[in-house]
């Protein structure tokens, strides 16, 4: 029985007032006003304990250098996923959703790894012939073809299915603005996935593929930028859709500081900055992807600075602390076990100095991390 001492504690909605958290075997116990002289009291100091982040949305096969791709292929690939998961956990990231790796790696690694955050992993994301992301093998044509890649997955025990609805950046000859399935293979797969007790998230740039997401049921969508060819174009009447029927925005959240966009992107950050508080505004849950690894300026365990475009949306320090938390772990469906301190929850801590429930940049201050009521 350890009693972990804070400052603050909030509790994945709210600060509590409650100064101790009691963790046994892994799980946490109670909260209590304040800790007992005796015991095993392990007094943190002025800091703020939350419960460990989650971010949405990591490539733990991307190395996070300049063409990420040809890192698919050097040797080692396992042992340096093994290693973003620790660099992930070491930032207090304590659960990652892994949407898209290659040979079911993330999956193997969520099943062998003592040492790192927990691993949910959607194995290849379910893609077009010559789509968004072919060469990480998800590949998928038809209805039925759809449907069998999800039984594929579910089959080998994933968390989550991702599905590339609409092409992306990263992939050339994959317009990010239009979609790369039939509005029949959308929702075979948000049906097939379901019928698995599985969740979908859907990645989708364009108008077109977000809508058609929210339409098959998707319970997240990724990018959520409102591409078109040459601009971007929020839809008000789609974002209404998503927040009546409780489809998330995983915004991708997190970048080095002193980052500058390419220029086609930067000309684009007013309106991308109005579409997102057009977002916020319609009620949409929103919850934080980092896409850690795909580029330099993303390495593992960025979402500590996924706070800064949230603020852009217009969301308080508090309501970023809930999306990287309680609200992500609704998302990934582990809001049972994760997201949140509280009695039965798994111990999956952060400790930071500050309070980042009046300033999010704090997340950045870590102080100590818990998995599973071991400190690193
Ligand atoms: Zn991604």
């Amino acid at each position: 029985m350890l009693i972990i001492r804070a400052q603050r504690v909030f509790d994945g909605r709210e600060l509590t007032g409650k100064r101790a958290v009691v963790v046994s075997g892994g799980k946490i116990v109670e909260l209590l006003d304040d800790a007992p002289e005796s015991g095993d009291v392990r007094d943190l100091g002025d800091v703020t304990l939350l419960p460990g982040l989650i971010d949405t949305h990591v490539h733990l096969a991307f190395d996070a250098s300049p063409d990420p791709i040809a890192g698919l292929d050097r040797p080692g690939l396992y042992d340096r996923m093994r290693a973003h998961a620790r660099t992930h956990l070491a930032a207090g990231v304590t659960t990652v959703r892994d949407l898209g790796d290659r040979d079911y790696l993330a999956l193997r690694l969520a099943n062998a790894m003592t040492d790192g955050p927990e691993i949910l992993s959607a194995g290849a994301p379910i893609t077009s012939v010559g789509g968004h992301c072919w060469f990480l093998g998800g590949e998928a044509e038809g209805v039925e073809g759809v449907r069998k890649a999800v039984r594929e997955r579910a089959d080998k025990g994933a968390h989550a299915i991702k599905m590339m609805i609409t092409g992306g950046e990263m992939t050339p000859g994959s317009p990010s603005h239009l979609n790369q399935f039939t509005r029949e293979e959308i929702d075979a797969a948000a049906d097939e996935a379901h019928r698995h007790g599985l969740p979908i998230a859907g990645h989708a740039h364009g108008g077109p593929g977000i809508a058609a997401a929210v339409a098959a049921g998707f319970d997240s969508v990724e990018h959520v930028t409102f591409l078109t060819e040459d601009s971007v174009e929020p839809d008000p009447a789609i974002m209404a859709a998503m927040a009546a029927n409780g489809v998330a925005a995983s915004l991708t959240v997190g970048v080095l500081p002193g980052f500058t966009p390419p220029p086609r992107i930067a000309a684009l950050l007013p309106i991308l900055g109005e579409s997102l508080r057009m977002l916020y505004g319609s009620g949409v849950t929103i919850v934080g992807g980092s896409d850690s690894g795909i580029g330099p300026t993303k390495p593992h365990g960025i979402l500590t600075h996924g706070g800064d475009m949230l603020t852009m949306a217009g969301m308080t320090p508090v309501e970023i602390l809930r999306a990287f938390t309680s609200d992500a772990a609704r998302v990934c469906r582990v809001e049972t076990r994760k997201g949140r301190i509280a009695p039965g929850f798994d111990a999956d801590l952060l400790a930071v100095r500050g309070d980042p429930t009046s300033d999010h940049t704090a997340l950045r201050n870590t102080a100590a991390v818990f998995r599973n009521g071991a400190s690193l």
